[in-house]
């Protein structure tokens, strides 16, 4: 069962407490592409890079399986560029800048070889650009999972509930989620923005873990104490690809499997933070993903006996 994903290819500018890099590949659709390629469904992507993108950094992902017929490559422009600093605990970060270049005037295409896709991955992307991805299948894929940021939130708003009205699952952090709902409590946040479109909708909390809301249900995934977290960027990409990843090679998309997913996206997240940009997640196999996903296994397995 194949995938789709969009989002941007970018170059990161990125500062933590252990560290600073000046440009670093980055981009959500990169990360999502990293982690969605460990599950043997091929991986659609769709983006647009200027002429600075390294030629090696496409080879690396058509290696993984991920093609690039969607990604239009403009030669006289640069990529996007994002510029972040993070604080001390790192589960908050500034954006510095964000510079659009090439996304300024990107119309995204869905090639005629990407139609068959059954599982949709809207990365973190202008909203707009979402929902022509959207509109432009010609068959509903069976799931829809958008991610999105406070960016968008701040300059697009009425965009991106157009979008929600069309998804089934929405990835947002914990401030995003009170942003979107003008509400504190995350459990009545979760049903306004239910209410707004996705059935599901998972909310993260970095460090944390996670919490996935569906109906009246909700299932909560921790994330993993590490020793040391190097630089989150693009810990909540590989987990959406990680998400998705999942679902799509076990092709259930019940509310018990998506459980499982936000496991396996946490876990692949884990390994997101442990490196500068992707770069752990070029080095991780199978192995290395089940022996972590065992871990969290471990982390929350207790018995009790009530007496
Ligand atoms: P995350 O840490 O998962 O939120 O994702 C960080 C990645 O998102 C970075 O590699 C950035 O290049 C990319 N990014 C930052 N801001 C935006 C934006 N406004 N739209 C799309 N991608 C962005």
């Amino acid at each position: 069962m194949s995938l789709i994903t969009v989002g941007t290819m970018a170059f990161d500018a990125i500062e933590t407490p252990f560290g600073k890099v000046d440009q670093i590949v980055g981009g959500s659709a990169t990360y999502v592409a990293y982690a969605a390629s460990n599950f043997n469904v091929p991986v659609n992507q769709i983006s647009i890079i200027g002429y600075d993108f390294p030629a090696e950094e496409l080879e690396a992902l058509k290696s993984r399986g991920v093609k690039m017929d969607g990604v239009e490559m403009v030669s006289d422009k640069k990529s996007f560029f994002w510029s972040g600093k993070y604080h001390l605990d790192m589960n908050s970060r500034d954006t510095l800048i964000t510079d659009l270049n090439v996304l300024a005037d990107f119309n995204p295409i869905v090639p005629e070889s990407y139609q068959d896709s059954e599982f949709l991955m809207l990365g973190n992307l202008m909203p707009k650009l979402q929902l022509s991805v959207i509109n432009q299948m010609k068959v509903r894929p069976k799931l829809i999972v958008m991610d999105t940021m406070n960016f968008w939130m701040d300059v697009a708003m009425d965009d991106l509930k157009e979008v929600m009205k069309e998804v089934d699952v929405l990835l947002v952090n914990d401030a995003e989620a009170r942003q979107l709902s003008g509400e504190i409590s995350l459990v009545k946040a979760a049903r306004k923005i239910m209410d707004m479109g996705p059935a599901f909708l998972i909310i993260k909390k970095g460090e944390h873990g996670a919490l996935l809301f569906h109906q009246h249900h909700v299932f909560f995934a921790p994330a993993l104490p590490l020793e040391e977290v190097f630089d989150p960027t693009g810990a909540g990409d590989t987990f959406a690809g990680g998400f998705i990843g999942h679902l799509a090679k076990t092709k259930d998309i019940s509310f018990e499997n998506m459980k499982r997913a936000i496991i396996v996206g946490s876990a692949l997240a884990s390994f997101c933070v442990e490196k500068f940009g992707p770069g752990r997640m070029k080095e991780i196999n199978k192995e290395d993903i089940d022996n972590r996903i065992g871990e969290f296994v471990q982390l929350v397995n207790f018995d009790i006996d009530l007496v």
